[in-house]
């Protein structure tokens, strides 16, 4: 009997010797290895009754032992639940009560915060540490080192991905079998994945990023990974030499171009790095360029759809752009009052629709209506427009969007021209309600260390450089500007605190 991504990412290397992760202590997990430890873990779901199509909640730390409860969740048919480590216990109680989560795995340290809160769900908890130990993998060593695979089909939900909560409360995406195993599909041969690959894996495993794409695709083609718990930056360094590509979100990069030891010669055998998660800044692309000679490689995804588009393997990979629909994904921008397509330059938002596309919001019937069309396409919630190179550019969120005095004012141009002024780290531009424009523009700014940036000169560079009705009402120096836990910043969060400023 067949279950597809068992089958296509895991079952293909059964009884292989190959490597699939290289650890830090300098020892090697085989393919053969990985799969007998996910069968105990699997036979273990069974001993706690767990059947196909119950969730399995798991807050734990990256370790090959959590990465194999992956594989042993969709080899019994057991709806995968990774959550963000960063959650505190109350946070958590929405994700396993929403999710109706049959099974919680949390770290020990965390185990009497939360084992009320999963009997109160009605869920049985297991610990799982940092080192692979704990109740889970008690249970799952004396288990069988094989698993009679459950069958699935296509359609049949592989894993429940929480949204990183950038905008609001974090929805569960369903995705299916055939949404992952399609763009795991995809990637591989868009970004050229063999067996003799080697990726630098530094991201964490509860994301889309560090999870789908890049686990994915390497099981998908066989190749290995350098399997680190976290970024650090000296770590990364000196495991370079050994990898032939790299993923990471856009501050691994500019965390390597803070250091000196990170060379044209460290990376000169590397074949590609990848970055997504967030935007990353035209800048760091050229100095990465700079200094290496590579091209970051920027693509955009999120929970929801897995990747969309790419910038070219082979093509010119353009900077400030994410690059083309990939192949199968249908992309469009559309004008949010009508939904109707907008010709290649307009700003509006970008709908995608193909076989990456998830099923829906869990227990989000109105939700899922509101941004999945009859048709197919998603509503992915970012703006942006098709340059006339066909190249995707994200100009930011609609709901960051501000209408003030009737004009349509996308944030990230005005943050552009702010983030250049000297002694300015960063910043984020929002509206705030206005009495006489609707909304006006408020800029936020992090000072560069030990810097103290001269608002007044700012004000007059943003008045050379943009029409009157951007210009920021007022300039607000922050120590940091808030972020989620996976790093986004949190512009909600600065609305509502500073929605009175002109009230
Ligand atoms: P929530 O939906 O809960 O508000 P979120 O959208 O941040 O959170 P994710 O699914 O983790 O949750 O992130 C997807 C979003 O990340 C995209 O919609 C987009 O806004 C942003 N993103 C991803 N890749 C890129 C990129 N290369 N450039 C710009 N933005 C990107
Ligand atoms: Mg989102």
């Amino acid at each position: 009997m067949a279950n597809p991504l068992f089958d296509q990412l895991f079952g293909r290397h059964a009884g292989q010797t190959t490597p699939f992760l290289h650890l830090p202590d300098g020892s090697t997990l085989t393919h053969a290895d990985y799969l007998a430890m996910a069968a105990r873990y699997a036979n273990a779901f069974s001993q706690l009754g767990l059947t196909p199509g119950d969730r399995l909640a798991l807050q734990v730390e990256k370790s090959p032992q959590a990465l194999a409860v992956y594989a042993a969740a969709v080899q019994a048919g057991v709806v995968f639940l990774p959550l963000n480590t960063g959650y505190t216990a109350a946070e958590l109680a929405y994700f396993i009560e929403n999710s109706g989560a049959r099974l919680v795995v949390c770290d020990p340290d965390a185990a009497e915060r939360l084992r009320p809160i999963a009997s109160a769900s009605g869920a049985q908890l297991q610990t799982l540490d940092a080192h692979g130990g704990g109740t889970l993998s008690d249970l799952a060593a004396t288990q069988p080192d094989s698993f009679e695979t459950v069958a699935r089909s296509a359609d049949d939900l592989a894993a429940f991905l929480y949204t990183s909560g950038t905008t609001g409360r974090s929805k569960g995406a369903m995705l299916t079998q055939t949404n992952l195993l399609s763009n795991a599909e995809t990637l591989v041969d868009y970004w050229r994945f063999t067996e003799r690959d080697v990726l630098l894996h530094a991201l964490p495993i509860f994301h889309t990023h560090g999870l789908f794409v890049a686990t994915n695709t390497i099981l998908l083609s066989g190749g290995s990974m350098i399997f680190l718990p976290k970024f650090d930056l000296d770590a990364v360094i000196a495991q370079l030499p050994h990898a032939t590509t790299m993923m990471g979100v856009p501050t691994f990069y500019t965390r390597l171009l803070g250091d000196a030891h990170f060379t044209k010669e460290l990376v000169r055998h590397m074949r590609l790095f990848v970055s997504g998660s967030a935007p990353l800044l035209a800048d760091t692309h050229v100095q990465f360029e700079e200094r290496t000679d590579h091209r970051i490689l920027e693509r955009y995804g999120m929970t929801e759809t897995n990747m969309n588009t790419s910038n070219p393997y082979d093509g010119v990979r353009r900077a400030g752009t994410v690059g083309l629909p990939l192949p199968g994904v249908e992309l469009k921008v559309t004008d949010p009052a009508t939904g109707k397509a907008l010709a290649d330059g307009e700003i509006g938002q970008i709908e995608v629709r193909g076989p990456n596309v998830f099923k829906g919001y869990w227990q989000m019937p109105e939700k899922t209506r509101e941004e999945l069309r009859a048709d197919g396409f998603f509503i992915t919630g970012d703006l942006g427009l098709i340059d006339d190179q066909g190249y995707v550019q994200i100009v930011g969120r609609n709901k960051d969007l501000i209408i003030s005095g009737g004009y349509n004012i996308y944030p990230k141009e005005i943050e552009s021209v702010l983030d250049e002024q000297p002694g300015v780290l960063e910043s984020a531009v929002v509206g705030v309600p206005h009495p006489d424009f609707g909304e006006t523009v408020v800029g936020f700014l992090v000072a560069e260390n030990g810097q103290a940036p001269d608002l007044s000169a700012i004000e007059v560079a943003v008045g050379a450089e943009l029409a009157r009705f951007k210009h920021p009402r007022k300039l607000i120096m922050l120590p940091e500007l808030p972020r989620n836990t996976m790093g986004k910043v949190q512009k909600n969060v600065l609305r509502l605190e500073y929605g009175g400023l002109f009230a």
